[in-house]
């Protein structure tokens, strides 16, 4: 795939992320007091918006308004330069409160779908970085509280020297398929209707292929004869990284994890293609804003 071309929400971010940056205590500093400088406000895991005639917008600030919101340990995260060389950061708040009236803290699952596409990978990538520090307060070496060094991007134990970065969790989603037919299964929790790619956590010692064929034959008893790779997703609820294919599978009975899936079904490539436009009847997928919907797009499209 074309770098560009990524069609995933969360992708291709607009800022550069400068890492070199992030141990420059001078050039920090210089650019927490600069008059361009960005900062967007978290808490509890949710951006903070403004909405104005109906249209919603990041609530974005100037580096100036940190003193009066934030204490000074608030997680700060450096996130990076635009084109202009401007430094924009995120920071995580305790209490809202200094903020009222001017916007609200907003879930980022519920409006991101209707966000500008380049504010999604910096929103994204402050929310999974903030929850893994919400998370990591502690030493998982000794014990030992640890705190916030290189302008968000590590913890340190003062006690062990222990160094602790930010985790993601990858996570394989694929959409089984065989000749003119695909499988997508659905999960009790999900609404009524609602059905989607099989997906699971790669877990240690496992390739990326070998997660897929191991969920494809758990979740529903096929086998898989070859997986290519889609696209992926850095996917911030809470952290994870959707790792996208298209897998192969041989003829076989499909036979279902109950504990997993509550129905799994074929779909004809003319069915999925009614499916992504929301005119197949009973059922539906997931919006553009979810991998598996470009999953099943590009193989709708004969990819
Ligand atoms: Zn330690």
């Amino acid at each position: 795939m074309l770098l560009p071309h990524n069609p995933n929400a969360f992708t291709r971010s607009p800022l550069d992320r400068a890492g070199h940056r992030r141990n420059d205590a001078d050039w920090l500093a210089g650019a927490l007091v600069a008059s361009e400088t960005r900062l967007i406000p978290f808490h509890n895991n949710r951006p903070f918006v403004i909405e104005e005639g109906g249209a919603i917008a990041l609530g974005w600030l100037g580096a100036h308004a940190r003193v009066g919101i934030a204490p000074a340990d608030a997680p700060l995260l450096f996130l990076g330069l635009d084109a202009g060389a401007v430094a924009h950061f995120a920071i995580d708040i305790p209490d809202p409160a200094p903020l009222e009236g001017i916007g609200r803290f907003d879930d980022l699952r519920s409006f991101g779908a209707i966000l500008p596409r380049a504010d999604l990978p910096i929103l994204g990538t402050a929310k999974s970085v903030f929850e893994w520090h919400a998370k990591h307060k502690f030493c998982a070496n000794c014990g030992a509280a640890t705190r916030i060094v290189e302008a968000g991007w590590k913890r340190e134990c003062a006690a062990c020297k222990g160094e602790h970065f930010p985790r993601f969790d990858p996570v394989v989603i694929m959409v089984p398929v065989i000749g003119d037919k695909c499988l997508l299964g659905r999960q009790r929790a999900w609404p009524p209707g609602m059905h989607s790619a099989l997906a699971g956590f790669v877990e240690p010692g496992e390739a990326i292929e070998e997660a897929v064929a191991r969920e494809t034959l758990e979740e529903a008893g096929l086998r898989v004869r070859e997986v290519r790779l889609h696209s992926t997703q850095p996917w911030p609820f809470p952290h994870s990284l959707m790792i996208g294919v298209i897998a192969e599978v041989e003829a076989g009975e499909m036979v279902i994890d109950a504990h997993e899936l509550e129905s799994a079904r074929w779909f004809t490539r003319e069915e999925a293609r009614l499916l992504l436009e929301g005119k197949l009847a009973g059922a539906f997928c997931p919006p553009p804003f979810a991998i598996a919907h470009q999953l099943l797009k590009s193989w709708v499209g004969g990819d």
